[in-house]
């Protein structure tokens, strides 16, 4: 339980990774807020199992491409938890296609989603953990942001984007005792992953050194031990979750 009496917020649980890193911080005591766009009663489904943890959970319908419907709900988070300690950035979409067929709003809605939204999160949280001087970040990025995907140039991009701001934030904030890492999943287990193409998945199975997909918990594992004060010395990083797929 050493998460005990601190709150997390973490975009995008009510499915998926998020869903995961909101019960494996919960089973260490701290308190989650989340959000989601859609899955109203997926979302209250994890509120209820939350609480049977012991800890206290909300979850707060708010698209994390609006700034103010994001501010709104860090705000709240807050004063209703009193306080704020560790932020993960989560939510994310995939509009997988070759370039030359993506329309303008397929760019759009994976930038304004994965790219944007993880930079609304962070700066409605940020003079928070500044007045407090302290607290810890975790983005969700993704191996394609670091080797690129065929079909994913939008995907990439936004994922790129989130490493780079991942560690200009790090260096940004390092001085008021906040720290700011990212992880990237390779292919994980989730309503994502049944998006892509079997072929494709095929595919990228064979460059798979472990020869399996993972799990979401495998992903929660690594954002709980960033989060928790063993990680006290590493800032700035991206932490790569993929069974061998993209290793240098
Ligand atoms: P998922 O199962 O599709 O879940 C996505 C979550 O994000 C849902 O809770 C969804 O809410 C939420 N969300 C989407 N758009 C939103 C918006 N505009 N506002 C608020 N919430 C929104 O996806 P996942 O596989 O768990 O992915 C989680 C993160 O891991 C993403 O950033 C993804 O890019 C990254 N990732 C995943 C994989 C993989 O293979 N699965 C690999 C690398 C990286 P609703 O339920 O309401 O739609």
């Amino acid at each position: 339980m050493s998460l005990k009496n601190k709150t997390a917020i973490i975009s995008g649980a009510s499915r998926g990774i998020g869903r995961a890193i909101a019960l494996r911080l919960a089973s260490e005591g701290a308190n989650i807020s989340f959000n989601f766009l859609k899955s109203k009663q997926e979302a209250a489904g994890l509120v209820e199992e939350l609480k049977t943890l012991g800890v206290k959970a909300a979850s707060f319908q708010a698209d994390i491409k609006d700034y103010n419907a994001v501010k709104a709900w860090v705000d709240k988070t807050r004063d209703t938890f009193g306080g704020l300690n560790i932020v993960i950035s989560n939510a994310g979409i995939i509009r997988d296609k070759a370039l030359a067929l993506m329309e303008p709003n397929d760019w759009q809605e994976v930038i304004n989603t994965n790219l944007l939204g993880a930079i609304h999160l962070c700066r409605a949280a940020i003079i928070t953990l500044v007045k407090q001087q302290s607290g810890v970040i975790v983005a969700i990025t993704s191996v394609s942001g670091i080797v690129g995907l065929p079909r994913q140039t939008n995907y990439a991009a936004s994922k790129a984007g989130i490493i780079g701001f991942t560690k200009s934030l790090a260096r940004e904030v390092a001085s008021y005792n906040i720290r700011v890492n990212a992880v990237a999943p390779g292919f994980i287990e989730t309503d994502m992953l049944s998006e892509v193409r079997q072929e494709a998945k095929e595919k990228f199975m064979q460059q798979i050194p472990l020869a399996r997909f993972g799990r979401p918990q495998e992903v929660a594992g690594v954002v709980s031990f960033l989060v928790s004060d063993e990680a006290r010395y590493i800032t700035g990083q991206t932490v790569v979750v993929d069974g061998g797929m993209a290793m240098k």
